[in-house]
């Protein structure tokens, strides 16, 4: 099988978002029922990986038992609006258990986040040994829309670039498993997204008429993309971008990153920690 981490992954050096085509599929099989049904097929391969997950999954959560420094992951979601983060949501945690996940969107800072350093609110929020997070935005937020809105002063958001990358080692040191997702549309796909939102009376309540404005922006945002990716893919934590014009090829494509992420950690279950030959005799025995 193809590694679609080496497809997707950002290299050293600068990204050119516009050298990637938002529509393209890289990695998936060429064969007929893909190119004849690709939703179909997706579908088809996102349940039976979601099945995967979801074994994955109980082996890491039954690791942490008796280990509080036992492995996590952490599934990053970037953006633009309607870029397809709740779409990828749903994917990912639909064949999993929610009692070992946990996922936290995350908005303009409050009042009180914001008296803080901007990881403050990131660190409170990442999954605790055995657990599998997904972060719905992120800290990079922070050289994101705090760039392109000038909400800080510049010297303090090009400073982030470093702390964010220091602080990813330093996770990933104590058993974070990253995996940063950038979903890449077009402007064109998200016009029409945007204009399903405003049609369908079932879809309005996700549209904002500030999405228009980050819209007018999009060069600004591409750029502060751009420099966000380069700078902190790191070995550690490397970023992919994932074409996502087609929700069928982004579902496939995270899932089957999550799940790589989970094969590389192979959690185990935990040994017992007594005498299962005579806690067995005991309950025989006890009638
Ligand atoms: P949504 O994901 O559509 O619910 O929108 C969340 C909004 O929160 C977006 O407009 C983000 O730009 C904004 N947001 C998220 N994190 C930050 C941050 N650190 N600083 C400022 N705005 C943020
Ligand atoms: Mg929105």
């Amino acid at each position: 099988m193809t590694d679609l981490r080496k497809l997707l992954a950002v290299g050293p050096g600068t990204v050119d978002l516009g050298e990637i085509d938002p529509a393209s599929t890289p990695g998936v099989p060429d064969g007929r029922s893909v190119r004849r049904h690709p939703k179909r097929w997706s579908r088809d391969k996102v349940a039976s990986i979601g099945e995967e997950l979801a074994a994955y999954q109980e082996r890491l959560f039954a690791s942490a038992k008796h280990d509080a420094q036992a492995p996590r992951v952490l599934l990053v979601l970037q953006a633009m609006d309607c870029g397809g983060k709740d779409g990828t949501v749903s994917a990912v945690t639909g064949g999993m258990n929610a009692a070992g996940m946990t996922v936290v969107s995350f908005g303009p800072p409050t009042e009180e986040e914001r008296s803080h350093d901007f990881l403050w609110r990131i660190r409170r929020a990442l999954p605790a040994g055995g657990q599998v997070g997904i972060f719905n935005r992120s800290h990079y937020e922070d050289v994101l829309v705090a760039r392109v809105h000038q909400l800080v002063p510049e010297e303090v958001w090009a400073a982030r670039y470093d702390e964010i990358n220091a602080f990813e080692a330093e996770q990933v040191a104590s058993g974070l498993t990253l995996v940063k997702v950038m979903l890449h549309i077009s402007p064109g796909e998200q016009k029409k997204r945007l204009l399903d939102r405003l049609d369908d009376p079932t879809k309005q309540w996700k549209y904002n008429p500030g999405d228009l404005d980050e819209r007018a922006r999009w060069g600004e945002y591409q750029q502060a993309y751009a420099d966000a990716l380069s700078r902190c893919s790191t070995d550690v934590a490397p970023w992919y971008v994932v074409p996502a014009d087609h929700k069928w090829y982004r579902n496939w494509a995270v899932v089957s990153l999550v799940r790589q992420a989970l094969a590389e950690i192979d959690p185990q279950f935990p040994s017992p920690s007594f005498d299962v030959a005579a806690e067995r005799a005991r309950l025989l025995n006890a009638g």
